[in-house]
């Protein structure tokens, strides 16, 4: 998944997919079903700093229908190319008004140097905002491991797969083992930034930022589908957890991301307000369309999907099944951190359960953004960062509301009514 996201898109494609003059269309095919494109540049050696000969796209593959011919059957010799040493914006120039879907860069002895694709171009103008890395133009992406020792191997093929940041994942970030992570993380791979978490104090912050996370994630049992608190009699409400910690943070200059309890645009904002820089979201995303999971109809003739807390028996058990599969070590670094071999008692601090439908992310997240935008516009504020300076001197108040106010402040008086949230 890294893998993919970090090749969905690219200014000029430095290491593109080569493929060497006795591939055959069949092996282009898989090619293309591994990494999702298929445009492959054909050299004599099949890698790249070598003698460009010609290219493979979709188009080319898509219905040839013998799959042992070599791609030098199908391939277009008939190339645009540009010259080392051309700029991006030239090279998007060439790429316009040639009209094709790929540019090879070539060295004066025609030998492929680089790849530049249409797509790229097209997702640079759709996507301004995307958050990329200013030279590669690619995604920038995160995973997620624990703090058992398989996850160093975890983490090891994560970074040869091209990731920027780690999460390290766990209800109680202040523990040995993610300060010994978090160490281990910084001085085997300099260059990949640690979020580390949960906490939510000041005190568990600072153990963290002393061993040199980059940021910090903050919730204890607020999210939706989480016990921890009930069960657990541990946690603390998430905004004041937000306060607090990203106060204290903002010192070290660590950015901070409230995590639980957004169930709406508001819950967004009051988590900015409160000083975090981004929030994140599970059961409000759990429910859409691109998210995993299937769809059923509930008993009242909803349509929902399963959501469950990675902290629920059912997840917990399917890690623990997973644990025995055959698949690689990797997958079951994945499964080891939710519980210990020798536990014999399975103790829940998460439920299962389901999320109402809401449709696509492409209609949603625009929602949630404009709605952002409406609020700070009604606070009186033009950024996040007055937001945050707002907040700091004290043009932007908090109040405690009764529970009358609340009631107030919710709708009230009518009927019956449809609370349609966007269009
Ligand atoms: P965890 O990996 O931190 O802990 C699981 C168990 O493994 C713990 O008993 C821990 O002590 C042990 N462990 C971890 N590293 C070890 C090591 N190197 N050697 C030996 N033992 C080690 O995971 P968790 O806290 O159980 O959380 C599980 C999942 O549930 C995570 O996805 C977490 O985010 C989620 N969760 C979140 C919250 C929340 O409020 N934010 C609450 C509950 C669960
Ligand atoms: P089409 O279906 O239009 O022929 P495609 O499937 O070959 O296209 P593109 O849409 O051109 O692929 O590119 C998809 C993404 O994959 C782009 O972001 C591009 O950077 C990347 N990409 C394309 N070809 C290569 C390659 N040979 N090596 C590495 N990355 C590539």
């Amino acid at each position: 998944m890294v893998r993919k996201v970090k090749r969905y898109e690219n200014g000029f494609i430095l290491d593109p997919v080569v493929l060497s003059p006795k591939a055959t269309v069949g092996e282009a095919k898989d090619l293309k079903a591994k990494w999702g494109f298929g445009g492959f540049p054909v050299t004599e050696n099949g890698t790249l700093r070598s003698r460009l000969v010609g290219i493979v796209t979709t188009r080319d593959i898509q219905f040839h229908p013998n799959l042992d011919d070599s791609v030098t059957a199908i391939m277009s010799t008939d190339l645009v190319t540009a010259p080392a040493g051309t700029t991006l914006a030239e090279a998007n120039d060439v790429l316009r008004s040639s009209k094709k879907g790929k540019l090879p860069i070539v060295d004066e002895n025609g030998n492929l140097v680089s790849l530049l694709s249409r797509s790229d171009l097209m997702k640079n103008l759709h996507y301004p905002l995307a958050s990329k890395l200013p030279a590669s133009k690619q995604l920038i992406c995160a995973a997620a491991i624990g703090t058992r020792e398989e996850d160093k191997y975890r983490l090891k093929l994560l970074v040869e797969a091209g990731l920027d940041i780690v999460i390290l994942d766990s209800s109680q970030g202040n523990s040995l083992y993610q300060i010994e992570m978090i160490k281990y993380v910084k001085k085997t791979y300099p260059e990949i930034d640690v979020i580390g978490g949960n906490v939510v104090t000041r005190d568990q912050a600072a153990a963290l930022i002393a061993a040199g996370v980059d940021g910090l994630r903050i919730g204890m049992g607020s999210g939706s589908a989480c016990i921890t608190q009930e069960v657990m009699a541990v946690g603390r409400p998430q905004a004041l957890s937000v306060r607090r910690v990203s106060h204290f943070a903002a010192r070290f200059g660590v950015p901070c991301i409230a995590d639980g309890g957004i169930q709406n645009v508001g819950h967004i904002v009051k988590g900015l307000a409160m000083g975090a820089t981004t929030v994140m979201m599970g059961g409000l995303l759990a429910g859409t369309t691109e998210s995993p999971g299937e769809y059923f109809v509930s008993n009242e003739g909803q349509l929902v999907k399963a959501y469950r807390g990675m902290g629920s028996i059912a997840a917990m058990e399917d890690k623990k099944a997973g644990a025995g599969s055959k698949d690689t070590k990797a997958s079951n670094a994945g499964t080891a951190r939710y519980f210990s071999e020798k536990d014999r008692v399975l103790v829940a601090q998460g439920v299962a359960g389901s999320v109402l439908d809401r449709g696509s992310v492409t209609k949603f997240i625009p929602y949630l953004v404009a709605g952002i935008q409406h609020s700070l516009q009604d606070i009186g504020v033009n950024s996040l960062q007055s937001l945050h300076e707002g907040v700091n001197k004290g043009t932007v108040r908090f109040e405690v509301r009764s529970a009358s106010a609340m009631a107030e402040g919710n709708v009230h008086g009518l009927h019956s009514y449809d609370k349609k949230l966007y269009s």
